[in-house]
C-alpha cells in the first residue's frame, strides 16, 4: 500500500473559530472575508477584503511566510503592520502572522500580497495545467480574532480555466467559488485547453456531461484529471464507490443524503502526498495503481463523511482517522477482502512501534495518529472481536461532544469498563 499522508479537516471553519479575550462575546452578525484571486506563472495575486462589523484598534492574521504584502488599507485609511512571528503551521508551513494597527476603528480590511506558495506544503502546485491551493498552505489570511460567517473566492482571468465546483460568470470572465455551504479555500483548477482542448463549456462539465473533460463521471462522482493513466482507476473506482457506499451509508453508519464527489487528481503536477476530501471535494494526487489502494484511498475518504468532528488539529485527531480506518476495515471484513485488511494491518504494525503515544503532553498531534490508534483498535478487536470494534466506530460518530473523555465514557456505558479501560491504557502507550 502506498505510503501517504492524509490530512482530514472537515469543520473548516473552526480554524477560524476564536473570540477575543474578555470582551463581548456576542459575534458579529456577518464577518465576511471575499478573495479575489490571479494566477500569474508560478505566483498568484490576492485581494482579500475582510469586513467585520465589531470595530476594532488592532488585530492580528498569519499567511503564509512567502508571500508578500504589497499593501493593507482600513476603509482606505492607511494601517501599519507588522510581522510579529514567524512560526510552523500545523508543523507543515512556515507563516507569518501580521499585526495590523490603525489609529482609525477598523471595520474593514483590504488586503493585497502576491508570492507562490508552491511547494511549500502538500495539496498545494502551481503549475501551467494544474493549481490547486488549500487552506495547508496558508495562501489566504487565517485566525482572525473572530469567526468568519461567510467567505468566497473569486478566481479572475478565467476564462482558460475550468474549477471544480466553481461556478463560471461569462460577463466578469470570473470563477466564484464558496458561499455559506461550502469551504471555498481549497481549490483545484485546471487549465482549460489541457483537459479538453477547444469547445469547452465549463457549465455542461459541471452538469456531468461524461467524456467532456478527461473525466470520468457517474451518478455518484467525477474524476477530473489530465494525466491519462489515471483513467483506468477512475474507471474502476465506480463499482468500488458504489459497494463502499452501500456499506457505509445505512449499514455501518446512519443513512445521509451525500454530496457528489468530485475528485480532483493532480498528477503529474504531485505524485505523492496523500489528499484530503471535504464536502464532496476530494483532492488526490491519483487512484493508484492496484486495487487494493484505491478501496482503501475511496472508503477511508469516504468514511470521512461520518468520522470525523474531533478536532483535528491537537492528539484528539487520532479518534476520526483510526475510526475513518476502522470503517474501512469493517469493509473489509464485511466483503470478506482479507487481502484489503491484511495490508492496512500489516502496515500499520511495520509503523505504529515508532511512534510516540497517542495522548501527547501539550496536546499537540502527534505523528502516526493514523497508525497508532488503528493498531490499539486491532489489539480490542482481537481480543473482543468485530461487534464491539462496530460499536466503537459507529459510537463516535454518533456522539454529540466528539472527543476522548466523551468517547471513553460512551465506551463504558455502552461496552463496558473492560473495553475503556483498555483504550485509556493504550492512548498512552
Ligand atoms: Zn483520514
Amino acid at each position: 500500500m502506498k505510503n501517504c499522508i492524509i490530512v482530514i479537516v472537515l469543520i473548516s471553519s473552526s480554524l477560524l473559530a476564536c473570540t477575543i479575550k474578555g470582551e463581548n462575546m456576542n459575534i458579529p452578525e456577518k464577518n465576511e472575508l471575499s478573495v479575489r484571486l490571479n494566477f500569474a506563472g508560478n505566483e498568484i495575486m490576492v485581494n482579500a477584503r475582510l469586513s467585520f462589523n465589531k470595530p476594532l484598534k488592532e488585530l492580528t492574521f498569519i499567511l503564509n511566510n512567502s508571500l508578500i504584502i504589497d499593501k493593507i488599507e482600513n476603509n482606505d485609511y492607511p494601517v501599519k503592520w507588522k510581522k510579529i512571528d514567524e512560526f510552523d503551521f500545523l508543523s507543515m508551513v512556515n507563516s507569518q502572522r501580521i499585526k495590523v494597527t490603525c489609529k482609525y476603528p477598523i471595520t474593514e480590511l483590504n488586503l493585497t500580497y502576491h508570492g507562490s506558495i508552491a511547494g511549500t506544503s502538500y495539496y498545494n502546485v502551481l503549475t501551467e495545467a494544474i493549481k490547486a491551493l488549500s487552506f495547508y498552505s496558508v495562501w489566504f489570511p487565517q485566525e482572525f480574532p473572530f469567526e468568519i460567517n461567510h467567505d468566497e473566492v473569486f478566481i479572475e482571468n478565467g476564462e482558460d480555466l475550468f474549477v471544480v465546483k466553481g461556478t463560471f460568470d461569462e460577463k466578469n470572465n470570473t470563477w466564484h467559488y464558496g458561499g455559506e455551504e461550502f469551504h471555498p479555500f481549497n481549490l483545484a483548477l485546471y487549465e482549460k485547453n489541457v483537459i479538453n482542448g477547444d469547445g469547452f463549456d465549463p457549465f455542461n462539465i459541471i452538469a456531468y456531461k461524461k467524456s467532456a473533460l478527461k473525466t470520468v463521471s457517474n451518478d455518484y462522482f467525477n474524476v477530473f484529471y489530465v494525466d491519462n493513466s489515471i483513467e483506468k482507476y477512475a474507471q474502476k473506482a465506480e463499482e468500488v464507490y458504489r459497494n463502499i457506499v452501500k456499506f457505509f451509508n445505512g449499514s455501518l453508519f446512519g443513512k445521509k443524503e451525500l454530496p457528489i464527489l468530485d475528485i480532483a487528481c493532480v498528477s503529474p503536477a504531485l505524485k505523492t502526498g496523500g489528499g484530503y476530501q471535504r464536502k464532496g471535494l476530494m483532492f488526490a494526487t491519483d487512484l493508484g495503481n492496484d486495487d487494493l489502494y484505491l478501496t482503501w484511498f475511496l472508503s477511508h475518504e469516504t468514511a470521512h463523511n461520518w468520522c470525523g468532528g474531533a478536532s483535528v488539529f491537537t492528539w484528539e485527531d487520532w479518534l476520526n482517522e483510526t475510526t475513518a480506518e476502522w470503517a474501512v476495515l469493517l469493509y473489509a471484513l464485511n466483503e470478506n477482502n482479507d487481502a484489503l485488511f491484511q495490508s492496512i494491518i500489516d502496515g500499520k504494525i511495520k509503523k505504529a512501534g515508532n511512534y510516540p503515544p497517542i495522548k501527547t503532553k501539550d496536546g499537540s498531534r502527534p505523528e502516526g495518529v493514523h497508525d497508532k490508534g488503528t493498531i490499539l483498535f486491532y489489539e480490542i478487536y482481537k481480543k473482543h472481536g468485530k461487534d464491539v470494534v462496530t460499536k466503537m466506530v459507529r459510537g463516535f460518530t454518533d456522539l454529540e461532544t466528539k472527543d476522548t473523555e466523551h468517547f471513553i465514557k460512551m465506551v463504558e456505558q455502552e461496552i463496558g469498563q473492560e473495553v475503556a479501560n483498555e483504550i485509556k491504557k493504550g492512548i498512552e502507550s
